[in-house]
């Protein structure tokens, strides 16, 4: 399905026919100029609460539009990003864009509880660069409502260097930004011994969420979800796809979903469009 851009299911075969026609060294050089002259676009995907299917917040999205190869899958270009150190300017552009972008839904819609937003963070960025100065800029260029703008990192990435890593999350989140544990379960640590990061939420990982996944499903995704309530961290769970996975979400007690069943990733004029629907009801 050609309009599913962003699905993982698309990104496995992609990288890998591209690789033989353009080399890493060239991307390189075309991914710094790239982000130069702004040729990265961020998609925003829908995160719903469960409960009355409203939009709770976005997620931001990375895609390169490349001139000759056309739109690009992070799964493309956030490696070599992240290997050549590109990644620092790429994490503040897509940090300081959505930052802005949610201060324009807010005020478009501020009758209502302000929307989250949420960015996707590497470890670059987080270890070897100074991105409590980064965030605090963002913070101070826009005018988003205090703990509406949200980081998602992996379980990987904490482990790498973990007391490093929960000093800068804790400071972190003293400047009033969210923290969302990405794609939760794919990673080695157990949800007890994160409890020392300060994160409030966790996103399960949609290898565990997937209609494909059945039979042992219910079981993993109850006890996620329960260990989760228990430490005091809201519940996102990613790929949702159809609305009988939403469903089976909300009576297993997750109160937020993400996925093609309420909407794949989207430029902001359609998440704004979204926003003014009252109601999102899931496909299929
Ligand atoms: P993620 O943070 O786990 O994002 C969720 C991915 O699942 C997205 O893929 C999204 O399009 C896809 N997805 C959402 N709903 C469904 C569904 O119902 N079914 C299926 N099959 N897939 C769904 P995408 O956009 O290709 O991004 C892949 C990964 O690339 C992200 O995974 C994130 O780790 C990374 N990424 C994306 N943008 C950025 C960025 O700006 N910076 C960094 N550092 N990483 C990024
Ligand atoms: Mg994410
Ligand atoms: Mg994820
Ligand atoms: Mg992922």
């Amino acid at each position: 399905h050609s309009k599913r851009i962003g699905g993982d299911r698309i990104d496995v075969y992609k990288p890998a026919m591209r690789a033989r026609k353009t080399d890493r060294l060239t991307l390189e050089s075309e991914l710094r100029r790239a982000i130069e002259r702004q040729e990265i676009t961020i998609l925003y995907q829908p995160i719903v609460r469960l409960e009355d299917r409203s939009i709770a917040g976005f997620e931001a999205l990375s895609r390169w539009d490349h001139p000759k190869l056309g739109r690009m899958s992070p799964s493309e270009f956030i490696s070599i990003a992240e290997e050549t150190g590109l990644i620092v300017d790429l994490g503040m552009f897509v940090l300081d864009q959505t930052a802005k972008q949610l201060s324009v839904w807010q005020r478009a819609m501020r009758s209502r509880d302000p929307i989250f937003a949420s960015v996707n963070v590497s470890s670059r960025q987080l270890l070897r660069h100074d991105l409590i100065h980064d965030i605090r800029t963002v913070l101070s260029r826009s005018s988003v409502a205090r703990g509406t703008l949200k980081l998602e990192l992996t379980e990987s990435l904490v482990m790498e260097n973990p007391e490093h890593a929960a000093q800068m999350l804790t400071r972190i989140r003293e400047l009033g930004t969210g923290l969302s544990l990405d794609d939760f379960g794919t990673g080695h640590s157990s949800l007890a011994y994160l409890q020392r990061f300060p994160f409030d939420t966790i996103k399960i990982d949609q290898s565990f969420v997937r209609t494909t996944s059945r039979g042992t499903r219910p079981v993993i995704l109850k006890s996620i979800i329960a260990l989760a309530h228990d430490l005091g961290m809201d519940v996102v769970a990613e790929g949702a796809e159809t609305d009988s996975d939403a469903v089976e979400l909300y009576q297993m007690g997750c109160e937020y979903a993400q996925g093609f069943a309420f909407g794949e990733p989207m430029d902001a004029d359609a998440a704004m469009r979204l926003l003014t629907e009252v109601r999102l009801e899931a496909a299929s």
